[in-house]
């Protein structure tokens, strides 16, 4: 028996959906009707973030060939460019082919053959059109200019943006630690008149992120520090809100960021964890008392690791 999300019928299209983007859906079983309901799989353990009931039911093994999740969404769109991990050579190709074709607004593909080194940059090769990896992208009404080559930058964090965003109080003092071009930055100060300092080790990506601070009217400030984190954290004091996006590594940073927490602010902690690494997650931060407000999972990353959002306050 696993989870299953259940929704009726006439719900069942965006809530597949969005069950989607969030990376809830377990591929390898398939999604049930009966006259009133849809059954939507879970991955396991995950706590969904939607509206409707969950039920253990029996799995139905889905016909179709097993997928891995980290080609699932098969690409992403960053502005007029579109990037497949797909691995078959072929495949690869004709997709790129075909989006070219298809999409007026794309102009080149390439192939990420996988992320390196502490700037977490992808090995990015050509697959069809020109060869531009500098593009301008739009989430939640926030503007960037990245380099893909150069910097770190995921669109399937977007809807997390956005939550964090909204989660956010005018006048508070918010520390987003491994900000990347600032996406989360940028959102929350697009909004809210607050302060945001916003850190990173890649001087390429502090070069995007003050481009993008020049495009958006923002109503807060962003503050960019290109330096190591620790190294900056010696010269910040404590802020009501504490963003963590190092999914690899983000645990190594954890009681450094505790630090520099206020009592009763939030942590918005992420990690690729699977379901035992999950379990000993929860554990470590139980023991530091941490009140957990929300555990759910942002999106699939391989065939057992998902990238898990837990969102903590300090008491
Ligand atoms: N939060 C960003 C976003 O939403 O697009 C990107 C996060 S990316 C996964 C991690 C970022 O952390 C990279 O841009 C990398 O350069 C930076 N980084 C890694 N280790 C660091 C360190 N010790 N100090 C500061 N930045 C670091």
């Amino acid at each position: 028996m696993i989870d299953h999300l259940k929704v009726p019928k006439g719900m069942a299209q965006s809530a597949i959906e969005r069950a989607r983007k969030l990376g809830m859906v377990d591929n390898s079983f398939s999604i049930q009707t009966d006259a009133e309901y849809v059954l939507i799989p879970l991955i396991a353990g995950t706590a969904p973030f939607m509206e409707y009931p969950t039920v253990k039911a029996q799995g139905r093994p889905s016909r179709r060939k097993y997928q891995p999740l980290d080609t699932h969404g098969a690409f992403d769109v960053i502005g007029h460019i579109a990037i497949t991990k797909i691995r078959n050579r072929e495949k690869a190709e004709s997709l790129a082919q075909s989006l070219i074709k298809a999409n007026k607004s794309i102009s080149t593909v390439y192939l990420d053959t996988g992320i390196w080194g502490e700037y977490r940059i992808r090995n990015l090769e050509l697959l069809a059109g020109t060869d531009n990896p500098v593009a301008m992208y739009r989430e939640n009404s926030v503007v960037m200019a990245l380099d893909v080559r150069k910097v770190y930058f995921s669109p399937r964090l977007a809807t997390e943006r956005m939550l964090v965003s909204k989660d956010v109080r005018d006048g508070e003092e918010v520390l987003d630690m491994f900000a990347g071009i600032g996406p989360f930055s940028l959102n929350i100060a697009r909004w809210h008149r607050c302060t945001v300092h916003a850190i990173d080790s890649n001087p390429d990506a502090i070069y995007y992120m003050q481009q993008s601070i020049e495009l958006n009217r923002l109503n807060g400030k962003v503050i960019p520090h290109n330096a190591d984190v620790e190294a900056a954290l010696y010269q910040l004091n404590g802020f009501h809100r504490i963003i963590m996006n190092l999914p690899h590594d983000s645990f190594r940073y954890l009681d450094v960021a505790l630090q520099h927490l206020h009592p009763g602010g939030t942590l918005y902690y992420y990690e690729m964890l699977d379901i035992k690494t999950l379990e000993e997650r929860m554990e470590e931060l139980r023991s530091r008392n941490l009140d957990l407000l929300q555990k759910r999972v942002v999106h699939g990353y391989s065939s057992r690791e998902s990238m898990f959002a837990l969102w903590l306050r300090k008491p």
